[in-house]
């Protein structure tokens, strides 16, 4: 067990858990840090803090996970430490909301063509007040029977290249990387091993500002951990990492502090912070 986590999804974006209980199983499993990391969110950061009231050790790290797309795929970067407040930011995360939102009815009405017909108002419903992805066009496949697993529906229908997938509103990684930056945050490339041509990805992202690297993802075996420590320290990027926990409740789903950076890595990040706000 780790005691940091600093990959964590809650029901403001396609996690299952609301902030508040997601709070109450990182401080029952042990945690001393953790992020909480919403896809194009921050409305679960006050929420969990709130929650945290409760957990005087535990420290809650404002973070956020960006959508952004290349030719062909598509590159998460997390931010940390972001001032989430921000106008602009907050300006910028409305319209991806937006687009979101357009973008998950025309695939709604592109299942349909393909004779798989969901109630737009429950697709609305589960993916409640957040942010809508998906992982909740998913589960409402599932709910119909259209298909047994929220795999198989990225698999068949949602996935890039999928008869079912709709583009949202476009953002460059290089953008995201700025965006975090802007606003006094820690870019950091989410897991690395999704990405096609890693070494390209970092040189173009290093220029950009990037920071750090996800090396310690819940996922990765000891042997793919050790190469992206690697990877990481030769681009002289912070080695972050976590669970990515969705609560999603499948059979082998990793937990909160599976997997997490030492707790150096945490300490050298709120300095990187600290550094910005002073200068
Ligand atoms: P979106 O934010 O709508 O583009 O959806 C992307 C999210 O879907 C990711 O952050 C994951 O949580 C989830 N996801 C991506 N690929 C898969 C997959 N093959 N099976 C299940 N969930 C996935
Ligand atoms: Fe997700
Ligand atoms: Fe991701
Ligand atoms: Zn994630």
């Amino acid at each position: 067990m780790a005691e940091v986590d600093l990959h964590l999804h809650t029901t403001e974006s396609d996690g299952r858990l609301t902030p508040a209980d997601l709070v109450k199983l990182v401080a029952k499993r042990g945690l001393k840090t953790v992020a909480v990391t919403d896809h194009d969110v921050t409305t679960g950061l006050e929420l969990a803090w709130e929650a945290a009231a409760e957990y005087p050790w535990l420290n809650i790290i404002p973070g956020i996970e960006l959508s952004t797309d290349i030719p062909g795929g598509e590159i998460h970067i997390l931010g940390y430490h972001i001032n989430y407040k921000d106008t602009y930011l907050q300006s910028r995360l409305e319209r991806f909301q937006a687009s979101r939102i357009g973008r998950a009815q025309e695939m709604v009405r592109l299942l349909a063509t393909l004779g798989m017909h969901l109630e737009w108002e429950r697709v609305k419903e589960i993916a409640g007040p957040g942010s809508i992805g998906r992982p909740h066009i998913a589960q409402a496949m599932v709910e119909k029977g259209y298909v047994s697993l929220p795999r198989e529906a990225f698999d068949k229908y949602l996935g890039r290249n999928g008869p079912a997938y709709a583009e949202r509103e476009k953002q460059t990684p290089e953008e995201a990387v700025q965006l975090i930056l802007r606003v006094g945050g820690i870019p950091v490339l989410a897991h690395p091993t999704h990405v096609d041509d890693l070494e390209l990805a970092l040189s173009t992202l290093k220029d950009a500002g990037l920071e750090g690297m996800e090396v310690y993802y819940a996922e990765y075996d000891q042997d793919t951990i050790e190469r992206l420590a690697r990877i990481a320290q030769r681009h002289n990027l912070l080695p972050c990492g976590g669970s990515d926990y969705h609560a999603l409740g499948i059979p082998g789903e990793h937990l909160p502090g599976e997997m997490g950076p030492p707790m150096e890595v945490v300490r050298l990040l709120n300095d990187l912070a600290m550094a910005r706000t002073d200068g």
